[in-house]
């Protein structure tokens, strides 16, 4: 099959990095019988620099009428770019802001996926970590609590401030339907986290999940309440395979899944709408303190790319075959800096991209 990339590159360390994950989908390419084919966007500073805005309305037509967006990252040094000095509108994470809205993109995929390889970078006790743990947090991005009506008044004196908390059916049930999909291509097991024992909007989730889980009889459903699934990703993250939640709880609950596997150059995302088109893009920044070194880990944009090939090209096998070229790779004991541990060789971009590519 013939796939159409659009590949944006962005700022930093986001041009090395990226270029890594298409030397690696490339191999992927040549094994199974595939094309890949990329066309460069424009984003961020390096759209600043050559169109004056973060992301033109080409370049974002040209991401829509692609099957699939592959992202490094944007942005600069803050306080030290000139692109600071433009208005929030026009500065680099605008393009981030307007890509994502414009691509109608309502479910965000967050791995925290523990290679036993680095279990020394987890905060967790050994005995909790065991073989290493992968589950992935499916987040509703749109609705909730941050796009709700809020307002600050003043009444009698006394300053109060309200936020609320929207959600319909149909917004519930996509973001289900996406973590029942995601769970059919890994474990089969989803935990919907919410808050019902409070919470209107919780309890007509946890209904409207109940409902979409009859249309994947094969996928295991259990509701958990927020507080105790904070609790349960540090004290058995094994348990958890899928974890659908909302916008607020999922913010919260992603990052805190990120932080127990320890090392940040290791963190793949993505964000998913209403059809296969998806924007994969690693968990990090564009780390302008070390970009153009050769230092950059280009593991979590590589994950990126394997979850692109899993969700949006429907391509289990070579996604699979990408993570176990990571899992080989970090066996034999390769390191980028900012995963090295002693006794292991500390390798530069190139050369991990390199090494990852031909076990694929
Ligand atoms: P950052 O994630 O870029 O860097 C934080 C630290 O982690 C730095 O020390 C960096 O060197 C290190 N690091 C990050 N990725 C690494 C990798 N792949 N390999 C090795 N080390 C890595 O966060 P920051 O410094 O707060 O932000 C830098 C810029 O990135 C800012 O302009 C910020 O706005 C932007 N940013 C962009 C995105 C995005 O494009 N999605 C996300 C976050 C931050």
């Amino acid at each position: 099959m013939d796939y159409n990339v659009a590949v944006i590159p962005g700022d930093g360390i986001g041009p090395e990095i990226v270029r890594e994950a298409c030397r690696v989908l490339d191999a992927v390419g040549t094994k199974y019988g595939h094309g890949f084919h990329y066309t460069q966007v424009l984003m961020g500073g390096a759209s600043i620099d050559a169109t004056g805005v973060p992301l033109t309305d080409e370049a974002l037509a040209t991401a829509k009428a692609s099957d699939s967006v592959l992202l490094g990252a944007v942005g600069g040094k803050v306080g030290e770019s000139s692109w600071y000095e433009l208005p929030p509108n026009l500065r680099p994470e605008a393009g981030l802001l307007s890509i994502r809205k414009g691509l109608g993109l309502f479910c965000n995929l967050r791995p925290a996926l523990l290679f036993p390889q680095l279990k020394n970078a987890c905060p967790l006790k050994d005995e909790i970590i065991g073989e290493g743990f992968d589950f992935v947090v499916v987040r509703e991005l749109t609705g909730g609590v941050y796009f709700g009506e809020r307002k600050t008044v003043t009444e009698g004196g006394v300053r109060r401030a309200i936020d609320t908390m929207p959600y319909d059916e149909n917004e519930i049930r996509r973001i289900a339907r996406w973590a029942f999909e995601v769970a059919m291509k890994r474990g089969k097991r989803v935990v919907s986290v919410d808050k019902a024992n409070v919470l209107d909007t919780s309890r007509l989730w946890r209904q409207v999940v109940a409902e979409t889980a009859m249309e994947y009889p094969e996928v295991a459903l259990s509701d958990m309440l927020v507080d105790n699934a904070a609790m349960q990703i540090v004290r058995d993250p094994k348990q958890f395979d899928v974890v659908l939640t909302e916008n607020m709880f999922g913010d919260i609950l992603s990052d805190e899944a990120s932080m127990v596997t320890g090392s940040i150059g290791m963190l793949a995302s993505a964000s998913l709408g209403a059809g296969k088109l998806g924007l994969y893009e690693p968990s990090h920044g564009s780390a302008p303190d070390i970009a153009g070194q050769d230092k950059a880990n280009p593991i979590a944009t590589i994950l990126s790319a394997a979850m692109m090939l899993r969700y949006s090209f429907d391509l289990v096998q070579e996604a699979d075959a990408v993570e176990a070229a990571v899992s080989q790779v970090l066996d034999a004991g390769y390191r980028t800096v900012d995963i090295m541990s002693e006794g292991c060789k500390l390798i530069g971009t190139k050369e991990m991209g390199e090494q990852i590519a031909k076990r694929i």
